[in-house]
């Protein structure tokens, strides 16, 4: 990070003093600036007036829970949020509730691992949004406002990664994407086999495409590297 930009906040709502230490020593060592809550009545405050960039919450707080803030949060901001479980059963039930959080992690974690994610993140942020409403290539159209794809002027139904996925691939044919690329642009709510998730979900939206119309095989394969859309 050079020395003339700003420092990026990050806000770390955590009771475990040892774990509060340890995300504030690894998160300064990567360069970020870091403010630390144990308590959870003080959460909403401290997001309104600490504006931070990146929130790593706790779901087991005193006061007030994890997951109650993580909405409460969202109904003002919209602050990338990594929560932070006990249990790995955990991650599917708050999936399924969308509280809203970006991204979850099961204590304990590799703090490698979390700094990656916090990197990944606040980098799908600083990307332009692409204000062009609508992707066409071949027999697809795909809106974003609307989140609607339309294959030979029927739509399809995607699940959000599919459809996060069908979106950066359309948005630049031809273009190979890694694995890791795939990751980091989609709205990623991956925890465990990273990579294998891109594969599955891929692998649907090409079952998918191919019913929709079965003339064309827009998605290719890349040995060793990823995948492309191809026109
Ligand atoms: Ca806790």
């Amino acid at each position: 990070m050079s020395e003339n930009q700003a420092k990026q906040h990050i806000l770390i709502i955590e009771d475990e003093a040892k774990i509060a230490e340890l995300l504030e020593k690894y998160l300064y060592l990567e360069g970020y600036q870091t403010s630390l809550i144990h308590d959870g009545n003080l959460v909403l405050n401290a997001v309104n007036e600490l504006n931070p960039d990146l929130i790593i919450l706790d779901i087991m707080l005193p006061g007030v829970n994890g997951i109650e803030l993580c909405s409460k949060i969202r109904q003002t901001s919209d602050v990338p949020i990594i929560m932070l479980t006990a249990r790995v059963e955990e991650i599917d039930h708050l999936i399924g509730f969308d509280v809203g959080a970006d991204d979850y992690v099961t204590k304990p974690f590799k703090p490698k691992e979390l700094m990656a994610r916090v990197k990944a993140i606040l980098k799908r942020r600083r990307m332009p949004t692409n204000t062009r409403s609508t992707f066409q290539a071949g027999t697809i159209v795909l809106n974003p406002s609307e989140h609607k794809v339309l294959v030979k002027d029927e739509e399809l139904k995607l699940t959000i990664n599919e459809f996060s996925l069908l979106k950066i691939l359309i948005a630049s044919p031809n273009k190979v994407f890694s694995r890791q690329d795939l990751l980091t642009l989609t709205q990623g709510k991956y925890f465990e086999s990273y990579e294998r998730s891109i594969d599955s979900h891929i692998k649907n939206l090409r079952k998918k495409l191919t019913v929709a119309d079965p003339q064309n095989h827009y998605i290719e394969s890349i040995y060793g590297v990823g995948y492309k859309f191809k026109i």
